[in-house]
């Protein structure tokens, strides 16, 4: 990102705009329609304003002279359009005394660049790609104009007439973020998109209790809670509607060392975020530590996220979680997610069930060599059983020394996929019997085991058997 967007505040001072011709009239049309004033140096001397309507013409100042020479005092921005030349010179003047300067389409010359923008009234969205391309921003911005409510303005305009009296009614900060949260997800929020105004301003004048509409304890502080959040296995696209919303509304987040950054990107900006998981090569906080974090973070008040890898019912002590917070009398929701075995089916095309061929999968783990002897193996002997192995790169040999001893065959198709979801994804396909040896071509975890007849469907063992069968005839050729 080279380009903050912020918002100018356009009462403070004129814009000095340099330029001639429809480039010009057309930045000076978005200018004075935001409120600007405006201090034009027409470049061709054609001061020509038709098509303004008359208060916005008000607010154009007709410069005369050099621009090169303007008195650039309590000037906010400048900007040139169509303005040849000058632009440049135009650019340096503004650089050495620190003014945001744009010159249209001049990215090496611009200090700012101009957004495309949703207008709303008091909603403004804007929508930059850095320069690099205008017409993708134009996209984002059709696809954001079509998610957002007509009114979604006034909604604005109507809380921020609220706002100070609410703030004096309710002084503490995370107990008037719920108070407006409930206003606007509730009907009062729905009477105001419903073009109802007046109703909505009746309904909020009702609320006897402020703080107790917006869920107050006896202590007076907000009700905390614990939200477990099952992240998927890296692709943020794969969060649910539901953990979106639940990372949008949190205080805190505690989140895994198999999250993405991505999907960390996706948490409310203001929300505190706390590893707690295990780094590699170094033992995390532990499970009681974490606990007790948990548990401390809603008894304050807070809305705390536990974000975990896939989803936290499998193989993610999200139980545990639950157990302590139940305990404990804290309240707490689970959301789930994709788990890292459905991600890998679907990204590689493993169907784990398969009309006669697979009508029964096992998800289990097998985290060392030890844990993998004390599984039961004898139960994974029939044929028709998917078998998906998580944490099992490590104890990928005794895996298949077990799968064998069990009587399955050294023929059993396996995949091993790593990263699923993830940029980098990677697949190794082949026999069981080749286990070990295609956990070695794997590039670093986290890596899960696919075992039974049906990774002969997976895209990657097509792809592989079409390779051999490719290079067979090509020495058939020779
Ligand atoms: N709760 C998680 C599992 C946590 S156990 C879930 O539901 O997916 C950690 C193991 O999950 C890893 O050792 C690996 O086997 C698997 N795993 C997690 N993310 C993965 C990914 N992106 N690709 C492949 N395997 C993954």
């Amino acid at each position: 990102m080279r380009f903050l967007p912020v918002f100018l505040d356009l009462q403070t001072g004129p814009v000095l705009l340099i330029g001639a011709g429809e480039l010009a009239r057309a930045k000076m049309r978005l200018l004075t329609a935001a409120g600007a004033r405006v201090r034009w140096y027409a470049t061709d001397g054609n001061h020509d304003v038709s098509g303004l309507d008359a208060a916005e013409a008000a607010r154009i100042e007709l410069a005369e002279g050099d621009p090169l020479a303007a008195d650039l005092r309590g000037v906010i921005a400048i900007l040139c359009a169509g303005a040849g030349d000058i632009g440049t010179a135009m650019s340096a003047r503004a650089k050495a005394v620190g003014l945001p300067v744009n010159v249209m389409d001049d990215l090496l010359h611009s200090t700012f660049i101009f957004p495309a923008i949703v207008d709303r009234g008091d909603v403004v969205v804007a929508v930059g790609t850095g320069g690099a391309s205008p017409v993708v921003a134009r996209r984002v911005r059709e696809r954001i104009e079509a998610a957002l409510p007509a009114r979604i303005g006034d909604l604005a305009t109507f809380i921020g007439r609220w706002r100070k009296s609410i703030h004096g009614r309710i002084p503490e900060f995370p107990l008037r973020r719920r108070f407006w949260e409930r206003v606007v997800d509730g009907p009062i929020g729905a009477l105001v998109l419903a073009g109802r105004g007046d109703e909505a301003e009746a309904a909020l004048k009702d609320i006897p209790d402020p703080s107790a509409f917006a869920g107050a304890q006896a202590s007076g502080q907000a009700e905390g809670s614990v939200t477990l959040v099952g992240a998927g296995p890296g692709d943020p696209d794969l969060l649910t509607i539901k953990a979106l919303r639940a990372l949008q509304d949190a205080d805190v987040v505690f989140y895994d060392e198999l999250v993405s950054s991505e999907i960390l990107d996706r948490a409310r900006r203001d929300a505190s975020r706390v590893p707690v998981g295990r780094r590699v090569g170094k033992p995390g906080i532990g499970q009681d530590a974490i606990n007790k974090l948990l548990i401390e973070a809603a008894k304050s008040g807070q809305r705390a996220v536990r974000l975990k890898g896939g989803d936290p019912f499998v193989f993610g002590r999200g139980g545990e979680e639950v157990e302590a917070l139940r305990e404990a009398g804290v309240a707490y929701s689970v959301v789930p997610g994709i788990t890292a075995g459905l991600g890998a089916a679907a990204q590689f095309e493993v169907p784990l069930t398969f009309r006669h061929e697979a009508l029964r999968i096992t998800f289990l783990t097998a985290h060392k060599a030890k844990d993998a002897e004390s599984v039961d193996w004898s139960t994974l002997t029939d044929e028709k059983m998917t078998v998906v192995v998580y944490m099992g790169m490590t104890a990928a040999p005794s895996v298949r020394a077990g799968l064998l001893a069990a009587g399955r065959s050294p023929q059993t198709p396996v995949g091993v996929f790593a990263r699923v979801t993830r940029t980098d994804a990677q697949a190794a396909v082949g026999t069981l019997d080749e286990l070990p040896a295609l956990v070695r071509q794997i590039d670093g975890g986290p890596a899960i085991l696919i075992i039974g007849d049906v990774v002969a469907h997976s895209a990657p063992w097509r792809n592989s058997n079409l390779a051999q069968l490719v290079s067979y005839f090509q020495v058939a050729a020779e």
